[in-house]
């Protein structure tokens, strides 16, 4: 049989990219649609233009901080909307590299919808073409979930709009408590925005270390959000009231009035209508695609990577997944991904820095564990009056002092937690820590100097 192409990619996100470049570059014939733009859920509306919103709202309180060190800071002012156009322009830039790269390496790059006609068979919906390729290989993420629960759904944003947005609202009322409505309501809080987060939980960030889920949670209420706990939104209804276009009625029986109301409650697998069904592809109950280890799906044509697989939903995953199919199909070097110990951050202010296990899980999975925990102010704070602290935690396996987990809430922790990920990784022991000589002054110094044992009072 001869096909099209040895591989067709639909998705042109971290994942597929990287799939695609990896294969073109061994002489591959590849093609990848995007329905959007080049660069996925990362590069337009998720990490890159989000770390972009927190260092924007993270001046407002340097500046606050600055005056402890000396400095006179006149009033400051912010223009929301040159914010907005500056980061649009390096998102264009980034999604032009990435199509830049592709083209670089080869790869025919399709500017359209693509669905599933069967196992070798692809539409394209725009142009009408069917395609065939040996290989399919589906990496097209995932999108906002909205439950279905509440009246007035229509009303609200999710992060893929929160990014268009060019006025500053006065306030805002963001619904769920995982990484994305943390993230956004410190990055508005830090605006200087009336924040509100509502929860249905009673602390945020489930299925993180129970540690690192209240100090995030006090953090927010510290950092001025008004967070509502045990609610979830009831109706959502535009007013007539000319300060604020939105009332958010809650389960609770409250409600708070808002110019902007953003749902961050997950996003799911963006399976539907792509065709899968017609190959016989298998999907788990949420809809997200079925792989084994090798991100092959039960189609020995068709294979999944990043989001829509729901494995760990992280770019860098998405990316080593994408490389690991590319190198086993294409590269003659079988290789697969593994999952475990992976470090993650929360962009919360202060941040949250995180590898392998919480101290519920490892109690869970290893039985005895010693916990090493220590809670300071850091050094900077003496003098700005911030009055936020620093948390770090290292949950060690009892019986041979493996170190199973690292937790940090504090300035650096993302840049501090990926070198300790080595560690981790390599399954070092709390001795091979305490081995390790201080570098002084800094925060992660506490990490190699903890020789204290918690014990619960
Ligand atoms: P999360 O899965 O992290 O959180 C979803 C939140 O919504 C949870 O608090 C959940 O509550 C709540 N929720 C779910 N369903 C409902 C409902 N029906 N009614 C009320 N509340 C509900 O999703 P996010 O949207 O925050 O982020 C999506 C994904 O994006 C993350 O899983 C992550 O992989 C990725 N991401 C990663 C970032 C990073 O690495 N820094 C940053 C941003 C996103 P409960 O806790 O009770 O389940």
């Amino acid at each position: 049989m001869s096909y099209d192409y040895d591989l067709f990619t639909i998705g042109a996100g971290s994942g597929g990219v990287r799939a695609s470049r990896i294969a073109a570059l061994t002489g591959a014939k590849v093609a990848i649609a995007e329905e959007f733009r080049t660069g996925g859920t990362c590069v337009i509306r998720g990490c890159v233009p989000k770390k972009f919103m927190v260092y924007a709202s993270e001046y407002r309180k340097a500046f606050k901080d600055a005056k402890g060190f000396g400095y006179t800071i006149p009033e400051i002012s912010y223009d929301h909307k040159a914010f907005i156009t500056s980061l649009g322009s390096e998102v264009d830039r980034l999604s032009g590299i990435y199509a830049r790269n592709l083209n670089n390496a080869g790869v025919e790059l399709i500017h359209e919808r693509a669905e599933i006609v069967d196992a070798h068979t692809i539409k394209l919906v725009k142009s009408g073409k069917t395609v065939t390729a040996e290989r399919i290989l589906v990496a097209v993420g995932g999108t906002p979930f909205v439950p279905g629960e509440f009246e007035g759904a229509e009303h609200c944003i999710s992060s893929d709009q929160i990014f268009d947005v060019e006025e500053l609202p006065k306030s805002i009322v963001i619904g769920g408590g995982g990484y994305i409505a943390v993230e956004f309501a410190h990055i508005f809080a830090g605006l200087g925005v009336e924040t509100h987060l509502v929860y249905r939980g009673d602390t945020v960030l489930r299925g993180f270390d129970d540690d690192i889920r209240t100090a995030v949670h006090q953090g927010m209420v510290q950092a001025g959000v008004h967070v509502v706990t045990s609610a979830v939104f009831e109706k959502v209804s535009k007013t007539s009231d000319s300060d604020h276009q939105y009332k958010v009625e809650l389960s609770n029986g409250h409600a708070i009035d808002a110019d902007i109301v953003m749902g961050a409650f997950g996003r799911s697998p963006y399976t539907k209508g792509l065709g899968l069904e017609n190959a016989g592809v298998e999907l788990a109950a949420n809809g997200s695609i079925k792989v084994d280890e090798w991100s092959k799906t039960n189609v020995p044509t068709i294979w999944a990577v990043g989001d829509v697989t729901d494995r760990v939903n992280l770019t860098p995953v998405a990316i080593r997944e994408g490389h690991a199919f590319a190198d086993t199909e294409f590269g003659g070097k079988p290789h697969h991904f593994d999952h475990d110990k992976i470090a993650t951050a929360v962009f919360t202010q202060p941040p949250v820095g995180t590898v392998g296990l919480s101290e519920e899980q490892a109690r869970a999975e290893h039985g005895e564990i010693d916990i090493y925990k220590s809670d300071f102010k850091p050094m900077k704070n003496a003098l700005s009056g911030d009055q936020s602290r620093v948390l770090m935690k290292i949950v060690v396996r009892a019986s041979d002092q493996v170190v199973l987990g690292c937790h940090i809430v504090g300035p650096d922790s993302p840049e501090i937690i990926q070198a300790v990920g080595i560690a981790v990784k390599m399954n070092a022991t709390k001795q091979d820590f305490d081995n390790t000589c201080a570098l002084h002054p800094s925060l992660a110094e506490e990490l190699v100097t903890m020789r204290t044992k918690f014990v619960p009072t």
